[in-house]
């Protein structure tokens, strides 16, 4: 066999800086034999591992790095609630599907709370946030959603501003209004990420770190192969996101990585925090590239934005991300940036999630475009329900026609980066 590859450390975030060090979890060596082997720890790897042990199954677990490597322990910890490309499905199958896709769009944020409750994942968990307009015609997006959050009965506290309430609710003259949707939030997704895969391994799941997947060998029992070791399982779950190239021949061209960023300038004084953000909700504009922030439990501003589709993160992060907070927020000229970082995300045209099964049983899920601290965790249960034969909600999104683009990743790169130029003019409108 071949010799393991040495895992890869978390990439120098806040996140990474601010959790206690574990000792981790061993590489795989062996043939292991179990019911389900789970690609890949992030959020969707270990959400569903943990939703497959709670449910009694066997579960082992490989993740090429460390617990929470990719996405899921650098993100911006926003929780917000629905799945990219949720309209679109609507329209896909009609209103007859509606109450499914509203049941399962707050489905992660729920997931999210009840487990951090029962196995007491301390995650700096807030509820919280808060969409601001930039123009016209996307606070009348924000309206028709305040709309529907009241014709669904919708239990949790959600609220329309107007420019003067959103100017003293994020202390900027920068937006034209806003909605509050308190069942949002935001986390430290590397402490969640971490927490969650505890939680796993005290139910049984077999977490290795340091085991990249190179192959796989399909059949009624598919062999999953790493350096030193193999998993035989009965089903096979990939939740590599943006981070795997397994299964070309099944997968290649359907899910592209695009770059996102992020600042964490030093903590701020107590009062500069009262002016900015008083509530201490999670923020994003109603841009189609989103900006995105947020206080940190220490007080520092996270400031998250622009993704970039040549694969290649900026040589300075703080020189594009940086001018952008200090549009939003002069007065945080003088405070210094601490850390700067990013991560990919897996785009996907049609921006739905892809979701479907090689074989019948290997399944993948991933391209949650940029949205995925929920859409993982209502993943996560689509798939272990689909494990366990009850196909109803898997089957909405395995149906969905996805488009994959010939040629590669650098063109497929150059097609994404195209559909995203439209974005960013469309931004530019009024
Ligand atoms: C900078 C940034 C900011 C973001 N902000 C937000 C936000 O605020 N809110 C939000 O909802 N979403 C946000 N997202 C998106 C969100 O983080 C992702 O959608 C989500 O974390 C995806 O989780 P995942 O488990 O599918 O993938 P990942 O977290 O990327 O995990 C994939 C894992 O698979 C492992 N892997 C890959 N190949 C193999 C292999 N061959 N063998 C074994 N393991 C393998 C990788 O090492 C990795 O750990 C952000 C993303 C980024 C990058």
């Amino acid at each position: 066999m071949k010799q393991a590859t040495a895992p890869r450390p978390h990439t120098a975030s806040y996140y990474a800086a601010s959790v206690a060090s574990e000792p981790g979890y061993p590489a795989l060596e062996g043939v292991v034999s179990t019911d389900v082997c789970v690609v890949g720890g992030g959020f969707t790897g270990v959400s569903t591992a943990l939703t497959l042990a709670e449910r009694g199954y066997r579960v082992v677990l490989l993740e090429a790095n460390r617990i929470g490597w990719g996405a899921s322990g650098r993100n911006g910890g926003q929780l917000i609630a629905g799945v990219s490309g949720e309209a679109k499905v609507r329209r896909r199958y009609g209103e007859d599907i509606a109450d499914l896709l509203w049941k399962m769009r707050w489905l992660g944020n729920d997931i999210v709370h009840d487990r951090v409750a029962q196995y007491g994942i301390d995650c700096d968990l807030r509820n919280g946030y808060i969409e601001a307009a930039l123009k016209p015609r996307q606070m009348r997006g924000l309206e028709a959603e305040h709309r529907e959050l009241e014709a669904r009965g919708h239990p949790h506290e959600f609220r329309l501003l107007d420019a003067a309430e959103t100017r003293a609710t994020l202390g900027t003259e920068a937006y034209i209004g806003s909605l509050i949707t308190m069942r949002n939030g935001h986390l430290h997704p590397l402490k969640l990420c971490l927490g969650e895969a505890r939680a796993a391994h005290s139910l049984g799941v077999q977490i290795h770190e340091g085991s990249r997947v190179t192959a796989i060998q399909h059949g009624a029992r598919p062999r999953v192969v790493t350096g030193q070791g193999a998993v035989e399982a009965d089903s096979v779950v990939l939740a590599g996101n943006a981070y795997h190239a397994l299964e070309r021949k099944h997968l290649s061209g359907l899910t592209f990585a695009a770059g996102s960023y992020i600042i964490a300038t030093e903590p701020l004084p107590e009062a500069v925090r009262r002016e900015i953000n008083p509530l201490d909700l999670a923020v994003c504009d109603t841009n189609e590239i989103v900006d995105y922030y947020r206080l940190s439990a220490d007080g520092r501003m996270l400031y998250g934005g622009r993704c970039n589709y040549s694969g290649r993160a900026p040589r300075d992060i703080a020189a594009t991300i940086r001018p952008r907070m200090l549009k939003v927020y002069p007065r945080l000229q003088e405070f210094r940036i601490d850390y700067q970082w990013g991560g990919r995300i897996g785009i996907v045209l049609n921006r739905i999630p892809a979701l479907g099964r090689i074989n019948g049983n290997v399944y993948y899920v991933q391209g949650y475009c940029g949205h995925g601290v929920n859409a993982t965790h209502i993943m996560g249960e689509v798939v272990a329900d689909a494990i366990a034969g009850t196909m109803e909600r898997f089957d909405v999104y395995e149906r969905i026609r996805h488009f994959r683009i010939p040629g590669g990743q650098w063109f497929g790169n150059q097609l994404v980066a195209l559909g995203m130029l439209y974005f960013r003019l469309r931004d530019l409108l009024p």
